[in-house]
């Protein structure tokens, strides 16, 4: 084609130049080199758009895959994360030793069911179970056995609920089951089940444990329709159940607000008497029925209070013991008691004093070395000494205390089982525990003067003593008839108002000497 000009026309058909002037040949050749490089480059575009196309098809494809890929993560991570939000509510609604709900969990459904109840018309009731002398099993056995015996109160209890129930450990040794029902009745005779958790032993890597538990009961709406009262309620009759101590399921009544009060203020008065040294002695004495000469006296704590009323020791000392402060007052009244009679025990103007301790004291591991301290410190024999236990105090745990009081009495230190014949007597204690005197009930002594069959029992127990080589002291002696009995039955020692009140260290002593009755009528405590 060279030498021949041509032009591509717009619609693409060449034509010659040679009939053209120059001046459009140029033009036209322009156009046709414009057209070409247009041409080219829209090629290049469409080259390039279809490259790109292929390179966006791929990102797509990617970009879709990593979609999915992230779909399946988040829905894995999701699945992970409610899983991990279930455990964690059940790790905080669940108490971590027993497996039951724990407070927090329990505080929920209480509200719940009390919320249900109030707009369907139930009853709920909040029984509070706590877990008697668990302190003991504790200190005896090592807080493993202490967990074991948690662990199975709390499956007895959870196993014995009905639906919409719910039994949660909410303190150390206190469990609190929610009782959903239709009435108060119905609420009543449920809680009394509850009690069956603790009617059989707990064995435990061979030791057996029988567990004690204190219940309280308060009922929605009988008693109250909210949860904060609720609970203030069922406590106060937890208490009531606990001072009881007969392992009793109590039902919440108005005067226990009272009682609790009263007993609050007796606490705090308490405390700050002891303290301030205000917890004072009496001696009684403990005559020798067939000399008539006083052989002991027994040691009785004395407390007045802020209104100047005469409490009874029956009422603080078991106080003092629920409170915690039991050894303190044994501690420091026995310094007393071995202060106040020192001077007549190495005089010989009587062989022993004897002093009354709590299950508590005799069973705290410092026992042994607190009482040979007090002797020392009182410069008198480990013979001076007699310690008065209760039978039902010990019968718990008759082998520890067995143990106890054959570590002191090796060391010279005499022991006095106290109010033998009333409530828990079992011969089979007296024959476990190294005792060298026992004390025969008041009661037992009441009853002889009207009934054959008390004279016959005090007579043949009396008998017993002496066969055992034990020997035997009758309290509660009020009359001269009562004192001649105990004579001719060969009882060996005689206390009571009729030889002699309770009275301070300086009558005492002065009645004492004079030889005279140590009779005090001021001695009455009135609670
Ligand atoms: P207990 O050891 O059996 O003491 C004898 C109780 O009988 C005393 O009551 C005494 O006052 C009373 N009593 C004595 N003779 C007669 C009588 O002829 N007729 C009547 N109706 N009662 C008589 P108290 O002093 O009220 O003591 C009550 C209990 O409190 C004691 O019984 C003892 O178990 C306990 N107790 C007293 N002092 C202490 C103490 O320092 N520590 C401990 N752990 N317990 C103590
Ligand atoms: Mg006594
Ligand atoms: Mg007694």
């Amino acid at each position: 084609m060279s030498g021949s000009k041509s032009v591509v026309s717009l619609n693409g058909q060449a034509r010659g130049f040679e009939d053209m002037p120059a001046e459009l040949v140029h033009r036209a050749q322009r156009s046709q080199r414009r057209a070409e490089r247009e041409l080219a480059a829209r090629h290049e575009a469409e080259r390039l758009l279809e490259t790109k196309s292929l390179e966006l098809f791929a990102v797509n494809q990617r970009l879709s895959q990593l979609n999915s890929e992230l779909e399946d993560r988040v829905e894995a991570r999701t699945k992970q994360l409610d899983n991990a939000r279930k455990n964690a509510v059940m790790i905080g609604s669940t108490d971590d030793l027993t497996r039951i709900a724990n407070r927090l969990n329990y505080s929920v459904h209480l509200e719940s069911r009390l919320a249900h109840a109030r707009t369907h018309r139930g009853a709920v009731g909040l029984l509070l179970v706590d877990l008697d002398g668990f302190k003991l099993v504790n200190d005896t056995y090592g807080h493993g056995h202490g967990d074991e015996l948690l662990i199975a109160i709390a499956g007895r209890l959870r196993d014995l609920t009905r639906a919409n129930d719910m039994v949660a450990r909410i303190g150390g040794d206190e469990f609190a089951i929610v009782i959903v029902a239709e009435d108060t009745l119905d609420i009543a005779v449920a809680a009394q089940r509850f009690r069956g958790a603790f009617e059989r032993p707990v064995t435990i890597q061979g030791v057996t444990i029988e567990p004690r538990g204190s219940f309280g009961l308060a009922i929605s709406p009988d008693h109250c329709d909210n949860s904060v009262d609720l609970q203030r309620f069922a406590d106060l009759a937890l208490y009531k159940s606990k001072s009881a101590a007969l392992g009793e399921v109590i039902i919440f009544e108005k005067m226990f607000v009272q009682a609790y009060e009263y007993r609050q203020r007796m606490e705090t008065e308490f405390r700050a008497a002891l303290k301030l040294g205000k917890i004072g002695l009496n001696y009684q004495p403990i005559i020798n029925s067939l000399s008539g000469k006083v052989e002991a006296v027994e040691a009785l704590a004395r407390w007045t209070d802020s209104l100047g009323v005469k409490i009874s020791p029956g009422y603080f000392i078991p106080m003092a013991e629920q409170c915690g402060i039991i050894r303190d007052v044994g501690r420091s009244l026995l310094e007393k008691a071995l202060s106040e009679t020192g001077p007549w025990l190495r005089e010989g103007l009587i062989e022993r004093v004897s002093f009354n301790i709590s299950p508590i004291e005799l069973l705290d591991p410092g026992f042994t070395s607190a009482i040979m301290e007090a002797l020392a410190k009182a410069d008198l024999q480990p013979s001076h000494l007699m310690l008065e236990i209760t039978e039902g105090a010990v019968v718990h745990n008759v082998d520890l205390a067995a143990l106890v009081m054959n570590r002191l009495g090796l060391l010279g230190v005499e022991f006095a089982l106290d109010d033998f014949g009333c409530g828990y007597s079992n011969l089979s204690t007296v024959r476990k525990l190294p005792i060298s005197v026992l004390k025969l009930d008041r009661s037992l002594l009441v009853d002889a003067v009207t009934e054959r069959a008390a004279r016959v029992i005090l007579r043949s127990v009396v008998n017993l003593c002496r066969e055992l080589g034990i020997r035997s002291v009758c309290e509660g002696a009020e009359t001269e008839a009562q004192s001649e009995f105990l004579r001719e039955i060969k009882c060996d020692f005689i206390q009571g108002y009729a030889s002699g009140k309770p009275q301070c260290a300086t009558d005492l002593e002065r009645s004492i000497r004079l030889g005279s009755r140590p009779i005090s009528p001021s001695d009455a405590p009135v609670r």
